[in-house]
């Protein structure tokens, strides 16, 4: 049952609602909404829903019809993030877990996790405990696994994911591991729900063999019920007629529990399909229909594996694996980065008072996402006006880090901010791609036919200009970014006024989406770079870029393109733009695969200042599309 409480109820009253609803044995859970505060109340209802609109405060009573209260969305319209150390699942970032099905022994487990953290898993799996299904099988190394694990952890800084198979095992959970797994088998026990609900650390709930969805979510109420809410779904592939894989993989799961429950949910396609070759695609069309992260079986030799070495993938493949899902990641709007545990440790050693990223907008703009993709949802943000602030900010040392766009797909670069670098003595650092939708946003209400104003920002007009040519008749009106446009329209309230912006940005102003993916190709992807006063330190670089002219005499641009092909580096971007103040004289934008910080390729730099007139070193970084 929720009630909504009444808009100017004071805190006094409402602690006196609370007390007397956990006096009759309810739990109570109260949530902030977007414009008002609602109580959840959940338990054995003993009197008439009339009852409780009589209480002082209460403005209104809903029933929640559905059997799961706690997990329900209905009572927490946002998305759980459930932080493990650095690491948040359910966010904009995907998490990847991986391991081994049993922890074998202790140098093999190191081999496994250094393998799979270089590719970029975030959490280690691996079973002490092993449910198996015949008494001969290998059972796991009970305790003595538990602290291979904790030794994986203290090595890797990965967080370490196990099975619990008894309540029985609750301490030693405790003291060694971060995440405690109930497995298929389990999900039913409700002792081992309660149990596990009481532990207070994050629980991976896996559904039952043949459990239906709701049944799987009234597991997970036991454990929210028991007060712990930091429950993670795990979709692992369920009984069917078909015998070809070893269980059938349900993928709808994903989309229909994202609609149910506010937890967040993940896949493991090697319990899925039992077959090596098949946990690729899987993996791949679970990050396509929207999971928060995958778990996956590896093992180093899995033809001498103790446990499921059929269906655990060989180093390589989960190298390749994570490079194709780093390229779907932005397609669903999420990122997959390589250094996410470095970039996190590094984001952590801040104060909590420093303002640590500035970026143009606000809340709500592609540059704000951009920012929590990069960095993480916890960074204390600082929203400036313009792009010139963002630079102005990181110089100041006012700001840790800047965040602003360098070039997108449809419209290409955005040389205001190739222009502020050359301005400010500042470094790029690091790169994110996010891909762009745009839509047409409105009040409720507002439709197509009868718009009149639409307001965004200039590029991204030029971004949807095949959809603006079919209303030649509206008005387009520039704004600094799309939220503000957004923000505009909203104040406005006006039905015959529409903003482009990302439907993140409609949802957070409570605005209603009139169409939706209106930029010209589906394609359209906008590169934002990290800038800096100093480097981020998370290993090596692998991309360097550089702005430069060079004199108006015959191949003096060949003389420098020569330095790249003599010195077998590969450039990934060259482009010219004519040089304010000097009609027919060009700068370049030049993208080399290289680390020009290392004092190896310092000639490179030597040799170009040599062969350019104007000379501007911008900084190496990591290749958002490269595991080092
Ligand atoms: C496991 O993850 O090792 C496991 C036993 O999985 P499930 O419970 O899904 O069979
Ligand atoms: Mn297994």
């Amino acid at each position: 049952m929720i009630l909504v409480l009444n808009k100017n109820v004071s805190k006094s009253e409402i602690d006196v609602l609370k007390k007397k609803l956990r006096d009759y044995g309810y739990i109570v859970k109260e949530i902030q909404g977007v414009d008002e505060l609602i109580l959840g109340v959940v338990g054995q209802i003993k009197q008439d829903m009339r009852y409780f609109e009589t209480l002082p405060g209460v403005s209104k009573v809903i029933p929640v019809s559905k059997p799961y209260k706690l997990v329900s969305r209905d009572l927490h319209p946002e998305p759980t993030k459930i932080q493990v150390g650095n690491v948040v699942i359910g966010g904009d970032r995907l998490v990847v877990i991986a391991g081994p099905c049993s922890v074998e022994t202790r140098d093999r487990t190191l081999e496994i996790a250094r393998k799979v953290k270089s590719c970029g898993a975030l959490l280690f799996r691996g079973g002490a405990f092993k449910p198996r299904t015949s008494p001969y099988s290998f059972q796991g190394l009970g305790e003595e696994g538990l602290k291979i694990l904790a030794e994986v952890r203290d090595e890797t800084g990965m967080g370490v994911v196990t099975e619990i198979t008894s309540p029985a095992q609750a301490d030693l959970m405790m003291k060694y591991v971060d995440v405690v797994q109930v497995g298929a088998r389990n999900m039913q026990n409700f002792e081992l729900l309660r149990c596990v609900g009481r532990l207070g650390k994050p629980v991976l709930l896996k559904r039952g063999l043949s459990a239906t969805i709701e049944e799987w979510l009234m597991a997970a109420e036991y454990i929210l019920s028991e007060g712990n809410d930091q429950v993670i779904l795990c979709e692992r592939g369920i009984r069917t007629f078909e015998r070809y894989t070893r269980n059938t993989l349900d993928l709808t799961a994903v989309p229909v529990v994202k609609k149910l429950t506010h937890l967040p949910i993940i896949v493991d396609p090697s319990h899925a399909t039992g077959i090596r070759e098949k946990v690729l695609p899987m993996a791949r069309a679970a990050v396509a229909a929207g999971a928060d992260g995958i778990m996956v079986e590896v093992h180093t030799e899995p033809e001498k594996a103790l446990s499921d070495g059929p269906q655990s993938l060989y180093p390589e493949q989960f190298e390749q694996l994570m490079r194709e899902l780093h390229v779907i990641a932005p397609v669903v709007g999420k990122q997959l980065d390589y250094d996410y545990l470095a970039k996190a440790a590094y984001v952590k050693d801040l104060k909590v008072d420093e303002v640590a990223v500035a970026y143009a907008g606000v809340p709500g703009s592609f540059s704000y996402k951009a920012a929590i993709q990069y960095f993480g949802e916890d960074l204390p943000l600082k929203n400036v006006t313009s792009f010139k602030d963002v630079f102005e900010y990181v110089a100041r040392g006012e700001a840790k880090w800047g965040v602003v766009p360098l070039e997108n797909s449809l419209s290409g670069s955005i040389h205001t901010n190739y222009d502020l670098l050359m301005l400010y003595d500042l470094f790029i650092v690091g790169e994110l791609t996010l891909r762009i939708v745009h839509n047409l946003v409105g009040i409720e209400g507002a439709v197509l036919d009868k718009l009149k104003t639409v307001y965004s920002h200039p590029q991204v007009f030029e971004q949807c200009s095949e959809f603006l040519s079919e209303h030649p008749g509206w008005d387009l009106v520039a704004c600094k970014d799309t939220a503000t446009a957004v923000a505009r329209v909203q104040r406005e309230g006006n039905l015959t006024s529409a903003a482009i912006a990302s439907s993140e940005a409609a949802k957070l102003f409570g605005m209603a989406v009139i169409k939706e993916g209106i930029e010209t190709h589906p394609q359209n992807f906008t590169r934002f770079v990290i800038i800096s006063r100093e480097s981020l330190q998370n290993g090596p670089k692998d991309k360097s870029s550089m702005v430069f002219s060079v004199s108006n005499k015959p191949g003096a641009l060949y003389e420098v393109l020569k330095i790249f092909a003599e010195g077998g580096i590969n450039m990934v971007k060259l482009e010219s733009r004519p040089m304010h103040g000097r009609p027919w004289e060009y700068l370049f934008y030049v993208d080399l695969e290289i680390d020009l910080d290392l004092d190896e390729n310092k000639w490179v730099v030597d040799e170009l200042r040599k062969k350019t007139e104007v000379f501007k070193y911008l900084g190496s970084y990591r290749q958002g599309a490269k595991m080092v």
